[in-house]
């Protein structure tokens, strides 16, 4: 996988609307393009721009989410993408460099000016952000590596993948022991 392209099979980019859209989205993890489908089916205009590094993506499979479960990462946001273009959504392949207000419509309405990495711009009503989080990892040896495998983040995720095997706890906070 190249950066700047989402996971999964479908890697088109949709072309970028001309004119002011109802909704950017920056950000097409599960809950973005999960925000994205709702819009779309409101029948609002919604375009994802994603860059296409999903926090999860180490892992071999997303757990715990009913229907899904056991479903590798990358399939499930095919599948995501696949039903915001069935209502007309769009997905855009970039990174959203910035997102600032701009001159509201002439009726006093909000619009927002996002600009993509790679110099394009568009004008929104409203941005939705779920650009995810980052996971910045403890220098430890061999953790790296290991990330979303045999080193797992979350028991609800993951405890079930390594039950009754001995198991060490990095521990970064009082709550690590629960
Ligand atoms: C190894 C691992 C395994 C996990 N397994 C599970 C699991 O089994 N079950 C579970 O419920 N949860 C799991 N999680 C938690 C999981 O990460 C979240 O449930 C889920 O990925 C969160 O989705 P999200 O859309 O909020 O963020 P993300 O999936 O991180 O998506 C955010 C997206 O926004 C994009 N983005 C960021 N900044 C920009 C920008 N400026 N412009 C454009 N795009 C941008 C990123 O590239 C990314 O594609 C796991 C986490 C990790 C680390």
């Amino acid at each position: 996988m190249t950066e700047g392209t989402p996971v999964g099979e479908d890697s088109a980019s949709d072309a970028l609307p001309e004119g002011a859209v109802d909704v950017v989205v920056i950000g097409g993890g599960g809950a973005g393009l999960n925000g994205a489908l709702m819009l779309a089916r409101s029948r609002r205009s919604v375009v994802v721009i994603d860059s296409g590094s999903p926090r999860n993506a180490p892992a071999e499979a997303v757990h715990g989410l009913l229907a899904l479960d056991g479903t590798p990462p990358s399939e499930v946001l095919r599948r995501g993408r696949e039903q915001v273009r069935q209502y007309g959504g769009r997905v855009v392949h970039d990174e959203v460099v910035s997102a600032e207000p701009a001159a509201p419509s002439a009726d006093g309405d909000l619009r927002f000016s996002v600009t993509l990495a790679d110099g394009r711009s568009i004008t929104a009503r409203r941005i939705l952000v779920a650009t995810g989080l980052t996971d910045v990892l403890p220098e430890v040896p061999g953790l790296a590596e290991h990330w979303g495998h045999s080193v797992v983040h979350c028991p609800y995720c993951h405890g079930w993948e390594v039950r009754d095997e001995p198991i060490g706890v990095l521990a970064t906070g009082p709550a690590s022991i629960g």
